[in-house]
């Protein structure tokens, strides 16, 4: 298979007033294209943290981060915000949705921010939107709508640019256990259509759903 991200030796520390705090410990990691991987581990244990890294979001102090093969450690600033828009989806708990904007304004934005023009990007959220069953809400507001349709939204925008990965982070964490089954049943049919993903959870049942569970515990990661 492809291989899509590898990581290596990844460290990293948090400056806490005079104290460094090292929250991740040589982190490796080879995530195919495809894949969809579950990183479980308890609540301070470093996913969000490992997350942030792999999303671009954030920088690791040492080791490599490959994407395709690209040396994502030795991207500056401008090079990781459009990798972050181009390559990497998110999915978040509380589903980060803009709440003054509608459905439809919120998926698009991503595709404006890479500066596709509004009637294509208009095109190709409402395809998303009705893969997922939201065509009917497309200018609803996020509070007008359940918790389940929210992420469903959020899970939209995140694939709407056509990310080579999609990073969830505890997604069925704010949702009752039906409607997280939903989700969960959800991410298995986008993975099915070829989407790769990496989700994070504290929760083992939620974890059983991905092809591969890696944990992680204390910062480091232990692969089975
Ligand atoms: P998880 O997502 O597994 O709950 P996190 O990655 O959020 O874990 O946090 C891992 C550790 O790093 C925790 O001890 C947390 O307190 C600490 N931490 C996270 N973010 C910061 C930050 N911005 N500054 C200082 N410490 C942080
Ligand atoms: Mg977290």
């Amino acid at each position: 298979m492809e291989n899509l991200l590898t990581l290596k030796h990844l460290n990293k520390s948090y400056q806490i007033g005079t104290e460094q705090l090292q929250v991740l410990f040589d982190i490796n990691l080879e995530v195919h294209a495809g894949d969809f991987i579950a990183l479980l581990g308890p609540s301070g244990s470093g996913k969000s943290t490992l997350m942030n890294i792999i999303g671009c979001m954030d920088t690791a102090d040492s080791g490599e981060y490959f994407l395709h093969d690209k040396a994502i450690h030795l991207a500056d600033d401008t090079q990781m915000t459009k990798i972050r828009n181009q390559e990497i989806g998110f999915i978040f708990q509380k589903y980060q949705l803009i709440s003054q904007y509608t459905v439809l304004q919120n998926v698009i934005m991503p595709l404006l921010i890479r500066g596709i023009p509004r009637k294509e990007a208009v095109k190709l959220a409402a395809e998303k939107l009705e893969m997922l069953g939201m065509a009917d809400r497309l200018n609803h507001k996020p509070n007008e709508l359940s918790g389940g349709q929210q992420q469903r939204v959020s899970i939209a925008r995140a694939l709407v640019g056509q990310p080579s990965i999609l990073l969830a982070d505890e997604p069925t964490g704010a949702l009752d256990s039906k409607t997280g089954e939903e989700v969960l049943n959800l991410f298995q049919e986008l993975n099915d259509m070829g989407n790769s993903i990496i989700m994070i959870t504290h929760d083992p049942k939620v974890g059983q759903k991905a092809k591969r569970i890696v944990k992680i515990i204390d910062g480091r990661l232990y692969l089975e």
